[in-house]
């Protein structure tokens, strides 16, 4: 049987049918106990009907043989991480990955006897320079946060096969709908739900994706860690990716348009898109990515006064999380970003006036007003 298409497979795969009544939507199984007769079916096992069939949608989605739902982003994280590295072994990580993340490795992986080393750059040479004879784990993150700097997925692939490492990334920012990575031969996707696959901001959640036999060895340290996602929240975010496709194509759209509007305006001095030929790395983007995600960064003209620019948004919301229908901003230098001193800042590229923006579904029109008229009161007021 041919396989459905992904917007398809948003709508149905892993619906639960609803045999008493007949309903259209999966009905939600909130129980925590279950019948000892039938199997050993219990919400932290990772297999009650809602956490079984949402499962089975993200597997579809990233094309992957399995998937595993859990409680956050940095559940799905921690667990495929620790479920690879033992005491002795070593990681190789992108230098500039989700903070959350680079605090796991950096604050707890010492005293669990794990080694690590972050690439100097994003190029695989890079990467390739730290794998030491205990490396075990190769771990990415495209685009980046928050300059949407692409990592080469086939390369990356290509240096695990060649060092026999695993191949991971966090592929929040692009959505299964932008990036496949499996395609490319990475081992293992992990998400944090709470941003595209969610996308109204209201539900924590995260997700890993990757081969059966891959599943095997991070269920079973899964469910001694207990990073589960509830039955409601199980049930809510199936409905939430059922409008995945459209959302983030939307999204997409909106960014693209905003991007080079942005890149246009006098006000602004930088825009970081991988959407934009003036990108860097638009190639690579465009060779790897189905769409250029809703997310980019951009720096307000020196002079001008960021916070006015803030203040004088109306439509825009000034809010830390991403990839929500409605489009937010954040400042990396006072949020993300504010444990670095300024120096380490300036070196990676975040200055004081970047902001970072996450595009949402609402009209364009509407939105370059609000960026126009905010960009030019604050230009008045500085
Ligand atoms: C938010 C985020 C995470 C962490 O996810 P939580 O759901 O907050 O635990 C990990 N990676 C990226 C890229 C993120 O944006």
């Amino acid at each position: 049987m041919k396989k459905n298409q992904f917007d398809t497979q948003c709508v149905h795969e892993g619906q639960l049918k609803d045999e008493q009544y007949k309903g259209a939507i999966s009905p939600l199984y909130m129980a925590t106990a279950y019948s000892y007769e039938e199997t050993d079916r219990y919400p932290r096992y990772f297999n009650t009907p809602n956490q079984l069939g949402l499962a089975k949608k993200i597997a579809a989605l990233e094309g992957a043989e399995e998937g595993l739902i859990f409680g956050s982003g940095m559940a799905a994280i921690s667990t495929a991480l620790l479920a690879y590295l033992h005491k002795g072994d070593h990681v190789v990580l992108q230098n500039d990955l989700y903070g959350g993340t680079t605090n796991l490795v950096v604050e707890h992986f010492n005293k669990y006897g794990i080694e690590y080393a972050f690439a100097d750059s994003l190029a695989p040479a890079s990467f390739e320079a730290k794998i030491q004879s205990n490396t075990k784990v190769i771990y990415v993150e495209t685009p980046s946060n928050p300059l949407m700097k692409i990592v080469d997925l086939n390369s990356i692939a290509a240096l695990a096969k060649k060092h026999q490492l695993i191949s991971m990334i966090d592929n929040t920012f692009s959505s299964p709908v932008n990036q496949n990575p499996i395609a490319f031969g990475i081992d293992i996707v992990l998400h944090s739900a709470t941003k595209y696959l969610g996308g109204h901001s209201d539900i924590l959640a995260g997700a890993v994706a990757c081969s059966a036999a891959h599943m095997e060895r991070i269920f079973s340290i899964a469910k001694s860690l207990g990073g589960n996602l509830s039955d409601i929240s199980a049930w809510l975010l199936e409905r939430s990716i059922k409008t995945l496709a459209i959302r983030v194509k939307q999204q997409n759209e909106n960014a693209l348009a905003l991007a080079h509007f942005l890149e246009n305006h006098t006000l602004i001095s930088k825009v970081y898109y991988p959407g934009l030929p003036s990108h860097p790395d638009h190639a690579l983007a465009k060779q790897q990515m189905q769409g250029f995600t809703g997310m980019m960064s951009f720096e307000v003209a020196d002079g001008l006064d960021r916070a006015s620019f803030e203040k004088n948004l109306t439509i825009i919301q000034p809010v830390v999380s991403l990839a929500g229908v409605e489009s937010t901003i954040t400042i990396p230098a006072i949020t993300s970003h504010k444990l670095l001193s300024a120096e380490a800042r300036a070196k990676q590229g975040i200055t004081d006036n970047l902001v970072r923006f996450s595009v949402g579904i609402e009209s364009l029109e509407d939105l370059k007003r609000d960026l126009d008229n905010a960009l030019k009161n604050a230009s008045h007021e500085s």
